[in-house]
């Protein structure tokens, strides 16, 4: 790979549910189009020879699969709900393969993952099929990954804070349904964004697609791609057309080269 260039690739752009929900009759869960069928939600970084994995949610053992991935550098957590953690045990893997894996995440994610996995924190007896994990806690500082440098950006789920992330022109933010002023401070001159829209209507802990288009119409990038999706979005073909200019809707294992 060329360097500079950083590859994108949407493992999941589902909302906690996945697309088809089991035992749906919604009529995007029955679409015959692989555009409508979203894993949860998790992105993979690959620039030079590192490899990085936005969250890791219950889709990961697929997602890695599905896209051949032989080696991560690290899992980044954008925060602890259920949809972007629990697939923490499927790193074994790569734990057997590399050795200690490195994630990074806020402090608080961290104690979380403590309590959901405690026999992978264990330092007495641990059982030896147990990934072993090198932590890097993220506070509001820039930090790096592998040779880039990350500006971290806090988000509102609504009141849970989550981690966006920016990396030099490109920007990935998920989970949000409130961005501060200051924090959309840090997004500005991002050329390719990444940002959550769940739906069409209003919802509690998300921003829908109208509030999702008005961020992007602030903050001016060339390119935008929504991603945590719900069904009723509707069917990803007939959304894509009504969007504006320079604004699409994601699917799972769609590439992209910013
Ligand atoms: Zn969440």
């Amino acid at each position: 790979m060329k360097n500079n260039v950083l590859k994108v690739t949407f493992l999941g752009t589902g909302t906690s549910q996945g697309i088809p929900i089991i035992g749906s009759d919604h009529p995007v869960c029955l679409s015959d189009n692989p555009k409508d069928k979203r894993l949860r939600v998790s992105a993979l970084l690959e620039w030079e020879d590192y490899t990085y994995v936005i969250d890791c949610g219950p889709d990961f053992r697929q997602q890695m699969l599905a896209n051949n991935v032989k080696k991560i550098d690290g899992i980044v957590y954008t925060h602890e709900h259920n949809d972007h953690v629990i697939g923490l045990d499927d790193i074994r893997p790569f734990y057997f393969r590399q050795g200690n894996i490195s994630i990074y995440c806020h402090e608080r994610v961290l104690k979380n993952l403590k309590h959901r996995f405690q026999y992978v924190f264990e330092t007495e007896n641990k059982y030896p099929g147990a990934p072993t994990l090198d932590t890097h806690i993220i506070n509001d500082d820039p930090f790096t990954l592998g040779n880039k440098k990350v500006i971290p950006m806090n988000v509102y789920h609504p009141e849970l804070q989550v981690y966006g992330f920016r990396f030099g022109d490109f920007a990935y933010v998920t989970d949000a349904k409130i961005i501060p002023q200051k924090e959309l401070d840090k997004l500005k001159g991002v050329k390719t964004l990444v940002l959550n829209a769940l739906r069409k209507e209003e919802h509690i802990s998300h921003l829908n697609l109208e509030q999702a288009i008005d961020v992007v119409n602030y903050l001016k990038p060339e390119k935008a791609y929504f991603t945590h999706l719900s069904h009723h979005m509707g069917f990803h073909d007939e959304v894509e057309k009504e969007l504006p200019e320079g604004i699409h809707l994601a699917y799972d294992n769609l590439q992209i080269e910013v």
